[in-house]
């Protein structure tokens, strides 16, 4: 335990992208009473990354933790509702060509049983229908284009996620922060200076000032200035079972014909393209491997794939550094965002490890009055949250059943799998229940049992279709046309997206 007559903390988060301004939010309002003085350093020359523009239901968490109005920030930010991921040509399988990974709803405790039920007897052999997509509510709402927030007169629980301009959400953070007594500092870091123990003193920019702290907060992307730069923190990269390494963007116009509130993950030669509509545009992006299509080829692909000629302008492109760092916080140094690690954005998932990232070591840093008493737990914590994920979406890679490139086929053959995804996998093709499977693992805060139901049985990852026989009269339980109408009936609980959309502006 730390003194606890200690003065508080003097921090600078150096950075201001998504990762920056939304942990100076979190910490600004958690320690409010506390005296806690809170500077943001970014460099106007150096710019944000400015892609990331889908989220998991866990920014709901955040925006309401922070007590900002979906009224309040969406319109500002260009934001659309999300009910989940559209995943398009991943699997050559007859009838699994696509699937829809949903953000649960409460109301899909109803029908999440007749679907694990299926997705058992399908696995040993029985010809009933294992694809998600007849399951679960918000599969039919982004089928419909309806916004996943219900009317007031239907009680159940409702979960969403958002899409939103990347460089405006950082903008509307700003203001909010800077609103509430976070100082905003313009400079470039040139040189970091050391304390005799190793800690980081103060960072001098260049144009001459010296900006010290007690804690340091490294916000720097894919820089990693603090943590790896000055205080060499090893980074573990995940490129053994996630071969994606580059991406190219282009926005197109926004959709005239309603917006549908799913970002759709459509497979692609050597990757996949992410389409996220917003308000004013629709963001599109290729995330491929530099191993199995060069630059030029990967723009070619999604400029065919988006239906853009050749005279648009160039399109911008990226390189990703895909894994974790070893430690999060070392020192007095903590990494939020890019600069700690980043898992390739297939499941939109880099802002959600923000918060929890965030979150947790304000829990920690508080218990231990501003001490570092649980700094080891802390980071052994946040690194099995990024491996967790990490599994999930090596699992999309590994399933997958294109065997047209090169590419897919060594997907499909990699072997660098943790125990933990092994024994999904063996679980799953050996027929049995992968619930307690997943409770025993103690990974089910990561991805829920039906999370990785959708993703195995989306991908028609059963028997062969020549293998199946129908099912027993008694083994024949679910009635899906109940189910079909049911998921029906909720659905007429819920508005057209635009409309709703429409009304946040007023
Ligand atoms: C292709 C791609 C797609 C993605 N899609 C998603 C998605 O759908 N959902 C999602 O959640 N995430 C996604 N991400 C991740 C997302 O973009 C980032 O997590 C998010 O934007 C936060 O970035 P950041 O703040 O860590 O870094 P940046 O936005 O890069 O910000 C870095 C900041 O550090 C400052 N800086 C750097 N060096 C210095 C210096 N020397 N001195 C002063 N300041 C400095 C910069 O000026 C800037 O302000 C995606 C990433 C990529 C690459």
């Amino acid at each position: 335990m730390t003194d606890p007559t200690a003065p508080p903390p003097r921090i600078v988060v150096l950075g201001g992208g998504t990762a920056g301004w939304m942990a100076a939010a979190l910490m600004a309002r958690r320690w409010a009473d506390r005296g806690v003085s809170i500077r943001v350093l970014e460099s106007p020359d150096i710019g944000i990354i400015g892609v990331g523009e889908g989220s998991t239901p866990q920014l709901k968490a955040f925006f309401d933790s922070l007590d900002i109005a979906e009224s309040e920030w969406m319109p500002r930010c260009n934001a659309t509702y999300k009910a989940g991921i559209g995943f398009v040509n991943w699997s050559t399988r007859p009838g699994f060509e696509h699937y829809f990974h949903p953000f649960l709803h409460e109301i899909d405790e109803r029908t999440t049983p007749a679907f694990f039920y299926n997705s058992v007897i399908r696995r040993r052999g029985a010809n009933v229908d294992g694809h998600p997509d007849r399951y679960f509510l918000a599969t039919q709402l982004a089928a419909r284009k309806l916004a996943p927030l219900p009317a007031y007169s239907f009680p159940f629980r409702s979960n969403y996620g958002y899409h939103f301009d990347s460089a405006l959400i950082g903008r509307f953070l700003r203001e909010h922060c800077t609103a509430r007594g976070v100082e905003y500092l313009e400079g470039t870091v040139a040189r970091v200076e050391q304390a005799e123990n190793g800690d980081i003193a103060a960072l001098h920019t260049s144009d001459g000032r010296r900006i010290d702290a007690d804690f340091f907060v490294d916000s720097t992307g894919f820089r990693s200035l603090l943590l790896q730069g000055t205080l060499g923190v090893p980074f573990r990269s995940f490129g053994e079972n996630l071969y994606n390494d580059s991406a190219v963007v282009a926005p197109t116009p926004a959709d005239t014909d309603g917006i549908r509130p799913q970002t759709t993950s459509t497979a692609l030669s050597a990757g996949w393209a992410w389409r996220i509509p917003l308000q004013n545009r629709v963001g599109n992006g290729y995330v491929y491997s530099s191993r199995y299509i060069d630059k030029d080829a990967a723009e070619a692909e999604l400029r065919a794939h988006i239906g853009l000629s050749d005279s648009e302008p160039p399109l911008r492109h990226l390189s990703m550094k895909v894994g974790r760092v070893e430690q999060h916080w070392a020192r007095n140094c903590l990494g939020v965002g890019l600069s700690q690690g980043f898992i390739e954005p297939l499941e939109a998932t880099a802002l959600h490890l923000v918060q929890e990232t965030v979150e947790n070591f304000i829990e920690a840093y508080t218990a231990d009055n501003f001490g570092d008493a649980h700094r080891d737990a802390y980071n052994a914590g946040i690194n099995a949250r990024f491996e967790g994920i990490r599994d999930y979406i090596v699992c999309h890679y590994k399933v997958n059943s294109r065997s047209d490139s090169e590419y897919w086929r060594d997907n499909a053959r990699n072997d660098v799998l943790s125990d933990s995804l092994r024994r999904i996998l063996s679980c799953w093709v050996a027929g049995q229940d992968l619930v307690p499977e997943i409770a025993y693992q103690k990974i089910e805060r990561y991805y829920a049992p039906a999370s990785w139901h959708c993703l195995l049985a989306g991908y028609g990852t059963y028997p062969p279709p020549e293998r199946l026989i129908p099912p027993s009269v008694k083994a024949n339980r679910v009635d899906l046309a109940r189910i079909d109408d049911f998921l029906a009936r909720c659905a007429l609980n819920f508005r057209p997206h635009d409309e709703v959309l429409g009304e946040l502006v007023r």
